[in-house]
């Protein structure tokens, strides 16, 4: 595979400004990291916190773009290729990088390792994939299986991974009532997942009549159109207690359908980033018996292997969650598309070959 000396990188230039396409050196892995073409990248709405300054603004020049899937070029120095990957083959890039032996790495709950926390291609310390070419530590990839579209295996690497932890913490299984508020990109991937975990009823929650009609397409038993009237007592015709599991999957989380449908006892779960406060009286979370959980991404060694596996046997179809399609020249539109709400989920395409 030849590398070129340059390539196309879109560039962080700032909040409130838009990524500039730029010609840049192309970059060299450095020990224990390996070179990856890019072959896609998702749109995520975690980018637009970043584009927006809500949280800590990356240095200019900064390379956004986490959900990515690519080519294996080359290995840098001391590798250990723990896949058995030879160049050419197809990867997925996790943004979540554990080191695997810290307190929360043997624990579990690697997502929430602090070396992890500080090393996050295109969102933390490490540049991402909205390039042409991309060096990652080489824990961060993991072999695509055959038979699956390289592009749309992106989305497994941030909308599926996140849904699919989500869905696990709060211990979604055969038959758990769940109410899913917001199918956008994850919470349709949360609709298809729940839906190959066999939880029933999946109630979808939404505003967008074009977003419920692909939740049922991805297996909601019920949709719920806010903008009809009250959502709460459309979700108690479907669940009668309460749900057993609410998944309220708003970038900015506001709690209120979710209080209230949740059943006693139940589980609300937040993944959500953006700015919102949420105020809940001590009480009512006490009577109720309420748990409320926040989960941040998910554990890459365990859930994207799970993820890809689920996708090959045809349980899930990242395909179908693409919507749009873009051009690197076209990233800032896709960042206003997403924006407007016009995705159920976009990537841009780097290259088409590897
Ligand atoms: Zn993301
Ligand atoms: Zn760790």
């Amino acid at each position: 595979m030849k590398i070129p000396l340059k390539i196309r990188a879109a560039l962080y230039k700032g909040p409130g400004h838009p990524l500039e396409i730029s010609e840049i050196s192309s970059p060299t892995p450095g020990e224990g990291e390996v070179l990856v073409k890019v072959a896609a990248t998702g749109i995520c709405h975690s980018d637009l916190h970043i584009l927006d300054g809500e949280i800590i603004p990356p240095p200019e020049g900064f390379i956004l773009g986490h959900e990515i899937s690519g080519w294996l070029v080359e290995f840098g120095p001391r590798c250990e290729n723990p896949h058995g990957l030879s160049p050419g083959d197809p990867v997925v890039v996790s943004w979540i990088i554990p080191c695997g032996k810290c307190y929360w790495c043997v624990r579990g709950q690697e997502n929430y390792c602090p070396y992890a926390a500080a090393r996050m291609p295109g969102l933390v310390g490490l540049n991402g994939g909205h390039a042409e070419y991309m060096a990652v530590p080489e824990t961060a990839v993991y072999p695509i299986p055959k038979g699956l579209d390289i592009h749309s295996a992106a989305v497994i690497s941030c909308a599926y991974g996140t849904a699919y932890r989500a869905l696990k913490e709060a211990g979604v299984g055969p038959g758990t009532g769940l109410v899913i508020v917001g199918v956008g990109g994850v919470g349709l991937a949360a609709v298809e997942l729940a839906n190959a975990l066999g939880a029933r009823p999946i109630v979808a929650v939404d505003m967008r009549k074009t977003a419920l009609e692909k939740a049922k397409e991805f297996g909601a038993t019920h949709v719920i159109d806010t903008t009809d009237g009250d959502p709460i007592s459309a979700i108690r015709d479907a669940l009668p207690q309460g749900a057993d599991v609410v998944y309220e999957t708003k970038p900015n989380p506001d709690l209120k359908i979710a209080l209230e449908s949740v059943r006693r006892g139940g589980t609300i779960i937040v993944t959500g980033l953006g700015t919102s406060t949420v105020e809940i009286p001590a009480s009512h979370l006490v009577m109720n018996g309420i748990k409320i959980v926040g989960s941040l991404g998910y554990r890459p060694r365990v859930d994207i292997p799970e993820l890809l596996s689920l996708a090959a046997a045809g349980k899930i179809n990242p395909q179908r969650l693409i919507s749009h399609i873009y051009k690197p020249e076209e990233i800032n539109t896709a960042y206003e598309g997403l924006r407007q709400g016009r995705h159920t989920r976009a990537l841009v395409i780097w290259n088409t070959t590897p």
